[in-house]
């Protein structure tokens, strides 16, 4: 029998609006589009926002037969879930086929979702209009306490603590379960026993983590966001096993994210932040979750031959120190062959060894995990690290 797999790719991770400062590339700067591909096949996209464009460019086109059904959920109306619909190439293929599932907005009436695409697509807002989405399209609404079933997967939708409301989603797959709760604030009682209601015992919860516990407490309390604080006490009190940081503040650079996750590790076991092109694998053999990140997406990459140490802290939380040899380099990062095995998203403090003018030199680096692989050696680790400041 072969043990049930589903994939969760993160396709925009940045909450309220793009961004392509350079200080934010590592995390990424799409705003909010997910993929779960569950182990029947089924495909979901949760929001589409501006990562639902790269999404579409990487569309896989299906290898004969029917194209794969495709259900897409639609937390909420707000710019950052929706503004990737008009760019999403696939929408514009006759053959493929669209289920789309979001609420009644009470600002719009009845059939909001099919207004929010006709609104986004008017002039003189965009150059052509609905009539060139040629993919057929069908909408469902959903309120909260909705629950029903996609083939073997359970759906469950309840509201979420949001300005104009937002819905969070859990999708029950034989693989696991995970909870999705973008945008979301703290301090309504019933919405808060919801959310914990939602990420009940799931493998993965998903959460709004755009504000530190601090902007939450004074100057960005009522905005309709939370923190990872916050995260860390659902996870806790609901009993989900990992967590992700989401819905990035665009004005928290990567260094801020950084900060973020390691103070929400101090406090919980497994806790990831969201970063464009990670993949996550729930049921894999061996281990509950397993996390995977894109490399480094533009370098311009050499082989090299240097000596290193390398310290950091390896997935059990132990110090280590090791000396190996850097092959692969880039002004950006390298991949560092190893015998210890560091977390994903940790960081590696990479001393090599450099030729000067008066001999060998120590450089100095700060490398954040990005990837791992299956080493070339035997007992070793591939490790891939993106050089910080
Ligand atoms: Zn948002
Ligand atoms: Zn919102």
């Amino acid at each position: 029998m072969t043990v049930p797999i589903a994939k969760l790719s993160f396709w925009g991770v940045r909450g309220s609006t793009p961004t392509v400062d350079p200080a934010t590339w590592r995390y990424g700067g799409n705003t909010p589009c997910l993929e779960l591909i569950a182990p029947d096949g089924t495909q979901f996209i949760l929001d589409c926002g501006t990562g639902l464009r790269m999404l579409g460019s990487r569309w896989a086109a299906p290898k004969g037969g029917k194209n794969p059904e495709t259900h897409i959920f639609v937390t909420h109306y707000h710019w950052d879930h929706i503004q990737g619909i008009p760019f999403f190439s696939p929408l514009y293929v006759e053959n493929n086929e669209f289920h789309f599932y979001s609420f009644r907005s009470k600002f719009l009436g009845r059939d909001s979702l099919k207004q929010v695409f006709e609104a986004q697509m008017a002039l003189p807002y965009f150059p052509v209009d609905m009539s060139a989405m040629n993919a057929k399209r069908k909408f469902k609404e959903v309120d909260g306490g909705d629950s029903f079933t996609i083939r073997e997967n359970k759906i469950t939708a309840r509201w979420l603590n949001h300005p104009q409301g937002c819905l969070g989603f859990r999708i029950e797959t034989p693989a696991g379960t995970i909870a999705y709760a973008t945008d979301n604030e703290p301090g309504d009682a019933k919405l808060d026993e919801s959310l914990r209601e939602l990420a009940a015992g799931a493998d993965i919860l998903i959460n709004d983590a755009q504000f530190t516990p601090e902007q939450l407490a004074t100057t960005r309390k009522g905005w309709g966001h939370s923190s990872w604080l916050e995260g860390v006490r659902v996870a806790r009190e609901a009993g989900a096993k990992t967590l992700v940081l989401f819905h990035h503040d665009p004005d928290s650079t990567d260094r801020m994210v950084d900060s973020l996750l390691k103070r929400a590790r101090e406090e919980f076991d497994s806790v990831f932040a969201a970063s464009e092109g990670m993949v996550i694998t729930l049921g894999a053999p061996g281990e509950g979750v397993q996390a995977h990140m894109p490399g480094t997406r533009t370098a311009l990459r050499r082989e090299a031959q240097f000596r290193a140490k390398v310290c950091g802290l390896t997935e059990g939380g132990k110090a280590f120190e090791e000396e190996t040899m850097v092959r692969d380099l880039s002004l950006q990062g390298a991949l560092i062959s190893l015998k210890h095995l560091p977390q994903l998203q940790s960081e590696l403090q990479v001393t090599m060894e450099a030729p000067g003018e008066n001999g060998v030199q120590a450089m100095k680096l700060r490398g954040y995990v990005v990837r791992i692989d299956e080493g070339a050696e035997k007992g070793h680790v591939a490790v891939g690290v993106v050089f910080t400041d």
